[in-house]
């Protein structure tokens, strides 16, 4: 289980004598555990969890193993930028297969992000006009693709991506390794 002095993140270093070995983190933790930099390792395990913990290859050198151990291994170890990459991989590739939904871009006030079809009802006031309710009624959950992370707008917030707003964050995705 979770160790309450510090974060379950482990980072690699390489001693003077060129071994590798692994510290934990110095991070202090939040309440599910995690420290604030590595926060996205959690949202890592809820996706693996949603999905049943399934063997993912994330790119071509890495690969996260079937079973809840493997997903709790590498996310101990997957420094943030793997994850800012591996989180949106993950979602549109087997998420949104898993709901049979296709991916769908869109324009936020926080950059391009992706459509994965939560919802989340308002608290909506009983004072206000029918069509007010309609407009507040729903938020969509979008996953930003800077940093992986789902966060809930209204839909008169989202826009549309242009065309090669889309076509050039999947040719940088894919030039990623
Ligand atoms: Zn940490």
């Amino acid at each position: 289980m979770t160790n309450s002095l510090h974060s379950p993140f482990e980072r690699v270093v390489v001693d003077s004598d060129s071994h590798i070995k692994t510290t934990a983190c110095r991070g202090k933790p939040l309440t599910n555990g995690w420290c604030a930099e590595h926060q996205a390792a959690q949202t890592l395990l809820d996706v693996g969890a949603q999905l049943g913990y399934p063997r993912i290859q994330v790119t071509r050198y890495r690969a996260i193993g079937a079973g809840r151990g493997c997903w709790h291994a590498y996310a101990r170890c997957a420094p943030t930028r793997w994850l800012q990459d591996d989180l949106p991989f993950i979602r549109q590739n087997f998420l949104a297969g898993e709901r049979g939904r296709v991916m769908r871009y869109v324009q936020t006030p926080d950059g391009l992000g992706s459509l994965i079809g939560n919802r989340q009802e308002q608290q909506l006031l009983s004072c206000m006009s029918e069509g007010m309710q309609e407009k507040l009624r729903y938020k969509i959950g979008v996953v930003i693709l800077n940093d992986g992370m789902e966060r809930f707008y209204s839909p008169r917030m989202l826009s549309d991506a242009p065309p090669e707003v889309i076509e050039a964050y999947e040719q940088s995705h894919e030039a990623y390794i």
